[in-house]
């Protein structure tokens, strides 16, 4: 299915699709139950855009080769160019907020990190990043947002920004002094604990507590 920005009043983003850059490791637990160090300063990598689509398309897991998981994450739209931007200009750069699954074939990104080698085969594949739409009046204080996730009505993964290893603006300023934000360009601020795989016929909930509500299934 086509992918747009949209705002969460069901109406477009003009703003162009382009990368979504995505931090790993940024909630100490979810470090620690991957069997992983917390790091001293982001991890980083990038989806390109023909990983995007519509968050309620159905995940297609039974054609999927590997293990399916899951993993929410609060996005950020970035509306402002940003390189080698400080925290002010980070902050200002941020246009809305949703949420976003950052799919991953688990074993393969395993199989991977053995060898050393990067990471795109088991993250940047077709569709590997459902985004929700963007409440484009974000709160003041980026730090007071909560996620949830539920699966088959099971409470999965609950994630508060205030518990993020860097927080947002941080990871805004760092990323810019390695790739330049467009307009249009995702952040994705990283998973809390709770990451698991999916299964055909799960049912999702992901919610960005007083924000948005959302679902989605599994084929
Ligand atoms: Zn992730």
């Amino acid at each position: 299915m086509h992918y747009q920005h949209g705002d969460i009043h069901g109406k477009p983003i003009h703003l162009p699709l382009g990368k979504v850059v995505c931090v790993g490791r940024n909630y100490t637990e979810h470090a620690e139950e991957l069997g992983n160090e917390v790091p001293t300063e982001p991890v980083l990598f990038i989806k390109p855009a023909t990983a995007l689509v519509p968050f309620e398309h159905a995940i297609n897991a039974s054609s999927a080769p590997h293990q399916l998981h899951y993993e929410l994450e609060i996005a950020i739209l970035i509306s402002d160019i940003c390189k080698n931007v400080n925290n002010v200009q980070a902050k200002a750069a941020i246009g809305g907020v949703g949420l976003a699954l950052d799919l991953t074939y688990r074993s393969v990104q395993s199989e991977l990190k053995k060898k050393r080698l990067p990471w795109e085969k088991a993250k940047a594949f077709d569709n590997s990043c459902p985004v929700s739409t963007f409440n484009m009046t974000p709160p003041q204080d980026i730090s007071q947002l909560e996620m949830r996730l539920s699966i088959n009505e099971e409470l999965k993964q609950f994630g508060k920004a205030r518990d993020m290893v860097f927080d947002v603006e941080s990871l805004i300023e760092y990323s810019s002094q390695h790739f330049t934000f467009m307009p249009g360009d995702i952040l994705l601020t990283g998973t809390p604990a709770g990451v698991g795989s999916l299964a055909v016929g799960d049912k999702l909930r992901a919610e960005l507590c007083g924000h948005i509500d959302i679902q989605t299934s599994v084929i």
